[in-house]
């Protein structure tokens, strides 16, 4: 069995086992470090920067990094706390979000953490790319306008052989979402469903189903993120 580290997290002491991530052992310490891309039971991807933190003075992703003995961990810090502002607004103009009439609005954790880092207005200016919303799926709809490329639903959403699903198609700025054609059959009602729940934003959505939960109900209406772990 891993032998049990001691670290401390903004002078926190914690303990974990070796080789379980800063965030992960954050969390078992009861302590929140935000994040967009990483998902639990799935591998991590270091992709969205949102759980930065800085580990003996480096700053790292804390979903990609093990604890090590004696590791000293700064996370809710005015200066990590504005990067992670920064990279949510960057997030938003970046895409086409469009909160109010967003399916998700209320579930969404982007929208979450704006609220969190207190962001109103982003202070970049908006991209407004032109993306489309596919329907052609018969279960589920990709609305490419919200994708912010976190790759959960690649990483999560796989057949029984293992396959992913889901795939990025092209690279760059012209990086989307795609269902690969040999195994879109293969997205059962189940499957569908768990892919929605794994997209942190409202890029993917059930066909035929929609704002079951009123707005006011959902789950960031009734507690901040981060207030569950
Ligand atoms: S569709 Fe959702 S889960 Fe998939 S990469 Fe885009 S934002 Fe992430």
């Amino acid at each position: 069995m891993a032998e049990l580290n001691n670290f401390s997290i903004d002078g926190v002491k914690c303990m974990a086992r070796e080789g379980t991530s800063i965030l992960e052992a954050a969390r078992q310490n009861g302590i929140y470090i935000p994040t967009l891309c990483n998902l639990d039971g799935v591998p991590p991807k270091g992709a969205c920067r949102v759980c930065s933190v800085k580990a003996n003075g480096k700053l790292l992703t804390a979903c990609t990094t093990k604890i090590s003995q004696g590791m000293e961990v700064e996370n809710d810090t005015p200066g990590l706390n504005e990067l992670r502002k920064s990279i949510v607004e960057m997030l938003f103009v970046e895409g086409n979000h469009l909160c109010p009439s967003c399916e998700k609005s209320g579930d969404c954790e982007l929208q979450a953490l704006a609220y969190r880092y207190g962001m109103t207005v982003p202070r970049y200016p908006y991209f407004y790319p032109k993306r489309v919303v596919d329907a052609s799926h018969p279960k589920i709809v990709k609305d490419h306008n919200r994708c912010i490329m976190c790759k959960r639903c690649v990483r999560a959403i796989k057949d029984k052989k293992g396959r992913s699903i889901f795939v990025f198609l092209n690279r760059g700025f012209e990086t989307k979402i795609y269902i690969d054609p040999e195994l879109a059959g293969k997205l059962t009602d189940e499957l569908a469903r768990k892919s929605v729940e794994v997209c942190p934003v409202g890029a993917i959505m059930l066909r035929g189903e929609g704002f079951k939960t009123p707005f006011g109900k959902r789950k960031y209406d009734k507690a901040p993120i981060g207030s569950d772990l």
